[in-house]
């Protein structure tokens, strides 16, 4: 696990910094877009300062390693990049639940097709899709929820 962390890293052309590893290793064991919030909650990553935090996720960014996706919300969310596909980092579709804003990649979908005005360089792309999950969906639904 640590060694393809630190493979990743390189082959990226980063250091394999502290910060760096626990902060791509915690992405890869979430599996699942989570906020700046989200990370610095979680126990992997406590205790690290935010600009470090910022920092790493920003070098992890520009590096490919990981991509980052804006909920209606204003929350950036960042999500480990599959290693084992090809492909344009967050190249798919995102589900955002607006009731426990959690957010889904949907990897096998594609993205849709867009022309840009001639002559534009394009730099990146997100598509969010947005609702209620299942189990929001669900709670809301059932036994008249008092308001
Ligand atoms: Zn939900
Ligand atoms: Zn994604």
């Amino acid at each position: 696990m640590i060694d393809a962390l630190r493979m990743a890293l390189r082959s990226a052309g980063l250091r394999c910094t502290p910060a760096r590893l626990s902060v791509l290793g915690t992405l890869d064991a979430l599996g699942q877009p989570v906020t700046h919030a989200d990370l610095s909650a979680h126990p992997d990553v406590a205790g690290m300062d935010d600009i470090t935090l910022y920092r790493t996720l920003g070098t992890l960014v520009d590096a490919g390693l990981i991509h980052r996706v804006q909920g209606i919300d204003g929350a950036w969310r960042y999500c480990v990049q599959p290693r084992d596909r090809a492909g344009c980092p967050g190249n798919h579709p995102h589900f955002l639940c607006t009731g426990c804003r959690r957010m889904e990649c949907l990897v096998d979908q594609a993205m849709p097709r867009v022309r840009v005005p001639e002559g534009a360089e394009v730099r990146g792309r997100h598509f969010v899709v947005y609702g209620r999950c299942a189990a929001c969906a669900a709670a809301s639904a059932g036994s008249g929820a008092p308001g």
